[in-house]
C-alpha cells in the first residue's frame, strides 16, 4: 500500500484548503505556493504515487482531470488567453508530493516550458 501524502487529508478535508471541485473521482484546490496568477491542483480522490503506477482502470479518473481541468480554466478567466497543464514524475520531474496530480496554471504569458 502507497504511504499517503497531505492530498489524501484535503481529499477528505480534514485539513483547510480552497476547494474548488470534488466529484466522485477527482479533487481540485488552489495551490498553497502560486507560481502563476492562477494555480490549481487537480488530484484522483484515488491515491496514485506517480504517473508510473496508473493503469488502463484509472483512464476514466484521469480524463476527468482533464474535463475538470478545462472547466476550472474557463471558471478562471484564462481559457481564452491559455494556460498549462503539468505532472510531474519522480525526482528528475521535480515531483514533491507522492499522489498524481495536475498542475493547471495560467493568468499570465507563462514563457518557455523548462525555464
Ligand atoms: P513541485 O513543488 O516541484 O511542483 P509537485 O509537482 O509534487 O512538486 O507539486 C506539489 C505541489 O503541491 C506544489 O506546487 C505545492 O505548492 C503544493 N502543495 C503542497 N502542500 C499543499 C497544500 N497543503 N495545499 C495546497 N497545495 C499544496
Amino acid at each position: 500500500m502507497a504511504e499517503e501524502t497531505i492530498f489524501s487529508k484535503i481529499i477528505r478535508q480534514e485539513i483547510p484548503t480552497e476547494l474548488l471541485f470534488q466529484d466522485d473521482l477527482v479533487t481540485a484546490f488552489r495551490d498553497i505556493s502560486p507560481r502563476a496568477p492562477s494555480h490549481i491542483l487537480i488530484v484522483p480522490n484515488k491515491l496514485i504515487p506517480t504517473v508510473n503506477d496508473v493503469t488502463e482502470d484509472d483512464e476514466l479518473t484521469l480524463g476527468r482531470m482533464i474535463t475538470v481541468a478545462k472547466k476550472l480554466a474557463k471558471e478562471e478567466g484564462i481559457d481564452e488567453n491559455g494556460y498549462r497543464l503539468i505532472m510531474n514524475c519522480n525526482k528528475h520531474g521535480g515531483q514533491e508530493v507522492y499522489h498524481i496530480h495536475m498542475h493547471l496554471l495560467g493568468g499570465q504569458a507563462l514563457g518557455p516550458m523548462l525555464a
